[in-house]
């Protein structure tokens, strides 16, 4: 165990890895990765893997598209295999609501460089052949957006990162962190007490706990997410199409022979952290595949062959995690007001294991340098549209946030 480090990130994940393996690269000093579990082992590796480079504002975008084009060079750049499928995505509308909000995604991706477009329902079925077209009023598709298996994001950035003089601590829980003259002084964990000038805080569902151990707020919601895998289906390929419904809030993968169905549902499971134990781990979380069933069941027109799901089609995998979700919808990324040193990424709204990769680069440079790359302020962990009066408030703006998750406005459903 080590007594001292420049820098210690809580959080293996996505994320953490990230972030940890930027700081290692840039950093002439020391940098500790730590993790309570095993490294990479909670909701990371449990994600769907895609990802989605219109995102809902111009500066998610951005770092989207970062993080694709750092998913392309990751061999390259950390040493570390990554296989990756650019299938595209196909984003479908059955509303005329859904159809302005194409269009509107459109102008707004290729404002910022997105190559996007509206392409026919016929068209869409080439790229996705289990797509019924009937009842399709629009269409976009994104060349450039892809699918990979989600593990080697994190696995791949914390051995970089080691490889770089990083060192990993597996199995060690911060359990408080010292503040002392208003900055970050020591973190200390089951295993002993590290002395560092600066703390990352990535632990995911925990990382609004781990905020509160220095008194600062990160105000977020852990919420459970869930995606099934079918048994391999004749005619599935991986070139095919990443396909998302967006009045369902459901998406669609090719997955080693089979297809991967993950969605949004109106009423999701939100978790207080502080209420379980601490050696509560994400394997042990509960899941529920009639939701996953009620939600193929949304998308019965497009996708028949989920119909047969239970019958003649089986499922070969269910997993699930918990992302936390945000009040506006924005990620948690950036330095705390309340103690000098410390630093926030998570928030990660379902969409954390795609955009690390470019929220790992921006926030080892801010950490470094001492000013941010660009102007991340609408996702500082303490910006007024993140908090909310009340818990419930919180709670339920952010079901709302994951409830409509491809809606541009979350509202209530119609009817
Ligand atoms: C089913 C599903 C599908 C998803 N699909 C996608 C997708 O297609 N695209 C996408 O971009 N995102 C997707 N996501 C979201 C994605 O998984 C998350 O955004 C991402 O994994 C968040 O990474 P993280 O590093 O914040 O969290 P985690 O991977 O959970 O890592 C946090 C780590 O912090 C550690 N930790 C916590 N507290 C402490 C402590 N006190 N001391 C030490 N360590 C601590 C934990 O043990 C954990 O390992 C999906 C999620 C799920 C569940």
């Amino acid at each position: 165990m080590i007594s001292e480090s420049d820098i210690v990130v809580v959080g293996s994940g996505a994320l953490g890895s990230s972030v940890a393996f930027h700081l290692a690269r840039e950093h002439k000093g020391s940098v500790a990765l730590l993790d309570k579990a095993d490294l990479a082992s909670q909701t990371s590796p449990r994600a769907a893997g895609l990802t989605s480079q219109v995102r809902r504002s111009d500066l998610m975008t951005r770092l989207a598209m970062m993080a694709v084009r750092k998913i392309e060079t990751f061999a390259r750049d950390t040493g570390e295999r990554l296989v990756y499928h650019q299938s595209g995505a196909l984003k479908i509308a059955r509303t005329a609501e859904h159809e302005a909000q194409l269009a509107a995604e459109v102008a707004r991706g290729r404002a910022v460089g997105v190559e996007l477009d509206f392409v026919s329902p016929s068209e869409a079925k080439r790229r996705m052949p289990f797509l019924e077209t009937t009842g399709i009023r629009a269409v976009t598709y994104s060349p450039t957006d892809l699918y990979l298996d989600p593990a080697q994001i994190p696995v791949g950035y914390a051995r970089a990162a080691e490889c770089l003089g990083a060192t990993m601590l597996p199995h060690t829980m911060v359990r408080a962190i010292e503040v002392k003259n208003g900055a970050v002084d020591r973190v200390v964990t089951d295993k002993g007490a590290i002395r560092c000038s600066v703390v990352v805080d990535a632990a995911g569902a925990w990382a609004r706990q781990v905020a509160a151990l220095s008194g600062a707020h990160a105000p977020m919601v852990p919420t459970r997410h869930q995606l099934l895998i079918t048994e391999p289906i004749a005619g599935v390929e991986p070139t095919q199409s990443i396909t998302r419904i967006i009045d369902a809030n459901v998406y669609v993968r090719p997955d080693h022979g089979g297809l991967m169905l993950g969605g949004y549902e109106e009423r999701p499971l939100q978790y207080s952290m502080s209420a379980l134990t601490s050696s509560f781990d994400i394997k042990d979380m509960p899941l529920d595949l009639e939701i996953l069933r009620a939600l193929a069941g949304r998308v019965r027109e497009q996708l028949p062959i989920f119909a047969k799901l239970g019958g003649d089609i089986r499922v070969r995998e269910h997993r699930g995690g918990l992302p936390t979700m945000t009040a506006d919808g924005e990620h948690s990324v950036g330095p705390v007001p309340e103690a000098r040193g410390l630093f926030v990424a998570g928030g990660c709204c379902v969409g954390g294991l795609s955009i690390a990769p470019a929220v790992g680069e921006v926030l080892a440079q801010w950490i470094l340098t001492g000013e941010a790359p660009m102007d991340l302020s609408s996702m500082a962990p303490g910006r007024a549209g993140a908090a909310r009066r009340d818990e419930a408030e919180l709670q339920e703006a952010c079901r709302l946030q994951y409830a409509h998750h491809y809606w541009e406005t979350p509202h209530a459903p119609p009817g």
